[in-house]
């Protein structure tokens, strides 16, 4: 189950979104809005309904409005990859979290870019704790060893000294209960107004 950074697959390296025209704020929204209702990686959700969710468990649990636009656009990069279907499922990583992080970096601050840049890592440092391991869905367990596996102890020193590395833990546990069907949330255009704020405080 110990594994690095090397054992990470290679066959898709973090991209620009090239074919998508992403000049400003709104053309995000509008990914959100043209491709949210694709499903979400194997689970009951869309990958809106995801987004909604985890934003709405972020806002639940009292974080700011950074960690909320953060939890709201956490795997945006799924979208901008342009991999087609459930890329774990074919055995490939998709780079999302370095992907989301990069395209949100020309519009957020750090503080929500960070967290989604890591929350990746944030999994394989959790997963060291079985316990929590054996909660993540079917899916999540697949990609988690597309994705370098647990961390051993080395890695899990190197990420907690991490900026971010607390917020992208938060944002995680959200993500993994984000996947229920059926569950109401505010729409996007009421968090649509958190990423505007937070983006024009940058
Ligand atoms: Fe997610």
């Amino acid at each position: 189950m110990v594994g690095g950074d090397h054992d990470r697959t290679m066959t898709s390296m973090p991209r620009a979104p090239s074919p998508l025209k992403l000049l400003d704020l709104d053309a995000l929204r509008e990914l959100l809005r043209r491709r949210g209702g694709e499903r979400y990686d194997g689970e009951p959700v869309s990958h809106l309904e995801h987004a909604l969710q985890c934003a709405a468990l972020a806002q639940r649990s009292g974080a700011g409005p950074d960690l909320v636009a953060a939890a709201l656009l956490h795997d945006i990069g799924h979208l901008t990859t342009g991999l087609p279907g459930t890329p774990s499922a074919q055995g490939v990583d998709d780079h999302h979290e370095s992907v989301g992080a990069t395209l949100l970096a020309r519009w957020l601050p750090a503080s929500v870019c960070e967290p989604v840049r890591l929350h990746v890592q944030a999994k394989r440092y959790l997963a060291r704790h079985p316990a929590w391991a054996r909660r993540l869905s079917v899916d999540s367990q697949r990609s988690l060893v597309l994705q370098g596996g647990t961390m051993n102890d080395a890695e899990a020193v190197a990420y907690a000294s991490q900026p971010g590395a607390l917020d992208a833990m938060r944002l995680r546990r959200w993500d993994d209960a984000a996947k229920r069907a059926g569950v109401p949330t505010p729409s996007l255009d009421e968090f649509w107004t958190v990423v505007e704020r937070v983006a024009h405080s940058r």
